[in-house]
Order: structure tokens, then sequence, then C-alpha cells
């Protein structure tokens, strides 16, 4: 039977947190839900100074940009605010069997035909000595010789190869804080959330602040970082902990400047194994992100930090001005996401190691959702919560999955973090199930059972083909026509790679364009 509580109308939004996280929701949901006065949907988002955003986070997944196109940006302004770059996929370095040569793309770009038909067990058949991001997709080859992934005419959030963004982490909250407020009406208010005020039902009724302040909305959004004030602390979710499958618990970051103002952009982030985890090394228009990602069972803080040292020294980036931050992670996620009136999203809900940059996609991921599913009243919250837990947590098992995936096809040997790391009872039973089966049979769209996947067959086909996996496909399962078109789409791709090479600019030189011209309007 419907009650008078259920016939609340959910109107008021109150996001706690003025993170990457928080400004990305507030943006989607404002957007989406834009104000009418006194009639629509009103968004506020608190945030306390003195506890500032993580201020890391600079690999992004192709996603964002439709995110930003959607919640009303010019990709310029962002381009040149946030110091951002672009980002065409990831490079793995030795993370296979550390040797020199020792390297691997993960390009963001389809393998070419993956539209029509599964071409992997074809490509598997005859390789003519070429890794399989080579044989079928021009991107590595782009990526390679440092090229963008479009011209200066090519209109903004469009691409010749499929794109993301390195951007400053520091810069893009802010950013996002300005557009929402001037924008889109988001009300912001600075102040320290110190007190969780709740109905007799259980519901958070208003959150009291350090200046004195009730906060009250019909929906609370617990954008609060690794604190996970609301979820966390108010309603005492259980976290579960991911750390037995990924052993990473700490990272060390540091920014290192540009030699000159010429010095090359990377086309993708590179992601370099070392003895107990790995560095990732990013390029923005301005200067480089790096940081060494790495678990406290195998090695110390002060090992770790050599170990990066010793990193930006083979480099030529190794200074006494640098300063080295170290930061802790908690590898997992809640039970659950949604519980009464607050949902959380970004670091309050979950993280998992950046390998892959999964975390602000799963941030823009959660905003759409809570923008699709939210309910008129208060009534239709149990069961929006009940859809957003069961999508979230399938996600967050895939994203596990799928990054144990690059550690377990590792034939590394040389420390016990990567002996470890192929444990049988480290990996999750979906994983090694997945593995099974894909011993005959490559990874295709159909193996995943969400309409939206955080990672595609297409990233599966990357990684595991990149790593030397083998599948053996029936042979009576192939055919003479496919066999046929895959030689026609190596042809292709080898040829659309050589006239790319011919007209792209190189990162550099398109990102000195986008600040002295900007980039075409749609
Ligand atoms: C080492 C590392 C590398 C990463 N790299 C990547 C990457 O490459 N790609 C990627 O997608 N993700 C990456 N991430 C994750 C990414 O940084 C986060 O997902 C993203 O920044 C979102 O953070 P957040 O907004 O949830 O939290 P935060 O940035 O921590 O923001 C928390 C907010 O909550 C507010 N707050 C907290 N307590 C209170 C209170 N009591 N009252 C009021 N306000 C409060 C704070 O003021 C702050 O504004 C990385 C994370 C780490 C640790």
């Amino acid at each position: 039977m419907t009650s008078h509580a259920d016939l609340k109308p959910i109107r008021n939004i109150l996001i706690v947190g003025g993170g990457t996280a928080g400004w990305l929701v507030a943006g989607v949901l404002a957007s989406r839900y834009p104000r009418r006065g006194d009639d629509g949907i009103s968004v506020t988002l608190v945030e306390s100074r003195q506890q500032p955003p993580i201020g890391v986070g600079e690999g992004t997944w192709p996603t964002l940009r439709t995110t930003l196109k959607q919640i009303g940006v010019a990709e310029t302004d962002f381009l040149r605010t946030c110091d951002a770059s672009f980002k065409q996929g990831s490079q793995f370095v030795k993370w296979v069997d550390g040797s020199d040569s020792d390297t691997y793309y993960h390009p963001f770009t389809l393998p070419v035909g993956y539209e029509e038909r599964n071409l992997a067990p074809y490509w598997l058949e005859n390789p003519r000595d070429q890794s399989f991001a080579d044989s079928l997709c021009f991107q590595t080859s782009v990526c390679r010789q440092g090229l963008a992934p479009k011209q200066i005419t090519t209109p903004e959030y469009t691409g010749l190869a499929n794109y993301a963004y390195h951007l400053d982490a520091g810069k893009f909250g802010p950013f996002l804080r300005d557009h929402c407020i001037e924008k889109l009406g988001v009300k912001h208010v600075y102040d320290e959330i110190i007190r969780i005020e709740s109905t007799e039902s259980g519901d958070i009724s208003y959150l009291a602040t350090q200046s004195g302040e009730a906060l009250a909305a019909d929906l609370f959004i617990d954008c609060s970082g690794f604190s996970s004030l609301l979820i966390g602390r108010h309603f005492g979710v259980p976290f579960l902990s991911k750390k037995d499958t990924l052993f990473i618990d700490k990272a060390w970051a540091v920014q290192i400047p540009y030699a000159t103002d010429e010095a090359a952009i990377g086309s993708m982030t590179v992601a370099t194994a070392q003895s107990s985890g790995w560095v990732w090394d990013i390029g923005l228009s301005t200067r480089r992100g790096v940081g060494y990602v790495f678990s406290s069972s195998y090695v110390s803080d002060e090992g770790a930090l050599e170990e990066l040292k010793s990193y930006l020294s083979a480099r030529g980036d190794l200074s006494p001005a640098l300063s080295f931050r170290k930061i802790n992670i908690n590898t997992g996620y809640r039970q659950e996401f949604w519980t009464r009136n607050c949902v959380a999203v970004g670091l309050s809900a979950g993280f998992i190691e950046p390998l892959e940059a999964s975390a602000i996609v799963v941030i823009e991921l959660s905003a759409k959702s809570i923008a699709n599913l939210l309910p008129g009243c208060r009534g239709g919250m149990q069961q929006a919560a009940r859809l957003f837990n069961d999508t979230f947590r399938y996600r967050w098992e895939r994203i596990v999955d799928f990054l144990k995936l690059h550690y377990v096809l590792s034939r590394r040997t040389d420390s016990r973090f990567w002996i470890d790391n192929r444990a049988r009872e480290s990996i999750p039973d979906s994983l090694r199930n997945y593995l099974d089966f894909w011993r005959d049979h490559c990874p295709w769209h159909e193996d995943f059972s969400h309409r939206e996947e955080v990672f595609s067959a297409a990233s599966y086909q990357y990684i595991l083909y990149g790593m030397g996996f083998q599948t053996y496909p029936a042979s009576w399962l192939l055919n003479d026509r496919d066999r046929a078109l895959v030689r026609e789409k190596m042809n292709e791709t080898a040829n659309y790679a050589k006239a790319l090479s011919a007209s792209l600019p190189s990162n550099r030189q398109l990102l000195s364009k986008v600040r002295r011209y900007g980039l075409q309007k749609i």
C-alpha cells in the first residue's frame, strides 16, 4: 500500500564532495533536469575547504567525450583549462616476461571489422608475424609516432581515431564547478559536514555543517572520497576488500616538467611493470604525471620510492626539485551503493587500482544511471536502488576480472608479486571460467550479459592476444569467406595507418593549434 512518505517528491538533490565525482554527477543531473524556476529539480553541492579533492586521476576513457558534450562543455575550453591532451589507449611495458622488447598496446579504436564479425580466430590462424593490435588496428601506428587522433579542422568531440583524454585532475574539478554553477544553475556551498541526521524511518533528513547550517534534501549523493561519509560512516554499508585478488594498496605520485616546450606528448598512458606493481606515465599538455602503484605486502614505501626514482633516472627525469606524494589505496567496493535515500559515487563507492582508468568511467556511468533511474517520488527509490546496485555490483566484478587478467597472463617470475598474482586462490572463479572458455573461443559480445559493459570483448581481445594467450578455435567453426575477409581487413589497416601517418599532426602540434585557434564547434 502506498504511504504518505512514498508520495514525497524527489526535488532536492544534495551532493557531498567537490572532487571529480561530485562535479561530474552535478553536471550530468543538472543538465538532464534543467531548473525551471521553483518547479524543477534543485542540485546543490557541498564541499569542505579543509579536505581538498584527491588530486590524482588523470587518465580517462572515451566515454568522457560524450559526457562533456552532454553537459554542454566546449571541448576547446576543456582542453585549454585542464591542460588536457589526447589519450588513445594504453601501452603495457614489461608485463609479459619483463624483457626489453616486451611491450603491447590496448588501443581505444575497435579491431577492424569488429562491428560485423569476430576476426580474432582468423588472425590467430595466420598472424603474419604481427601483433594482434598491429594487424587489426591502425591506431598502434598512430600512437607509436606520437600523432594526434584528429586534425584542427576535425570538429569538437569527433576523431579519426577513438580517443579519451589525459587531464590535470587539480584543474578538472574547478573547471566543472564553474561550468555547473554558471551554465547549469547548480548551487554551491563551502562547508564541512559534521553530523548526519535521520528521519524515524532511517532516511537521511539533513546534514549539519560546521557553520551551523542544516542541509536538507530528498536524495543525498555521497561523493566524499575515501572518507565515505554517508554510505560508509553513517550507514555502515560493508566494504568488500579485493586486496586478495588485486594486491596494489599504495602509490607514490610525482609531476614531471617537460624538458622543453617542444617535447613530445605521448598518445597513450604508458604502464611499466615493476617488482611489486607498475608505474603510470601520462603526458598532459604542460607536464607529465607519473606514479608507482605498488603492493605494500611486497615492497616497503622506501623501496618503492627508490624504484620510481630509478624509472625517472633512466629517462633523465630525476631532479632534487621533484616532490613525491604518497597515497594509500583501499582496494574494493561497497556491498551496495544505493541505500535508502543515499547513493555513493566515486571513491566513496570503491576504488580498484588505476590500471585501465576505470574509476572516472564508473563515475560517468553512475551519474547517468542515477539520472535515468531517478524516481519522481520516494516510493520509487527502493526499486531504483535495487536496479542500480545489481548493475554496479556486476560492473565492479567485471572490472576486477579485467584488471586481474593483466596479472594472470604475465609470465614474469622475477618477484613474488608477479608469481603470487597467478596463484589459483587469488583468481576469481568468474575469470577462471572465462579463461577456460576462451581456450577454444575468442571473446565476443555475447560473452558478457550487459548491454553497456565497462570493458567490451574488444578490450579482452587486445589484452589476451597482446599478452600471448592462445585460443585454439575449432577448425569446423571457421570458414573461407572470413579467412579472405581478415586478409582484406589487415591490408586495409596497413594502408589506413600509412595514410594517417602522412596527414595527422603530432599531439604537441595539435594542442598548440587548439590553444591558438580552437577546434571547430559542432
Ligand atoms: C593513485 C591513484 C591514481 C588514480 N588514477 C586514475 C586514473 O588514471 N583514471 C581514473 O579514472 N581514476 C583514477 N583514480 C581515481 C580518481 O582519482 C577518482 O576516482 C576521482 O578523482 C574521484 O574522486 P572523488 O571525487 O570520489 O573523491 P575526492 O577527489 O577525494 O573528493 C572528495 C570530496 O569530498 C569532500 N568531503 C570529504 N569529507 C567532507 C566533509 N566532511 N564535508 C564536506 N565535504 C567533504 C572533499 O572536500 C572533496 O571535495 C586514481 C586514484 C588514485 C588513488
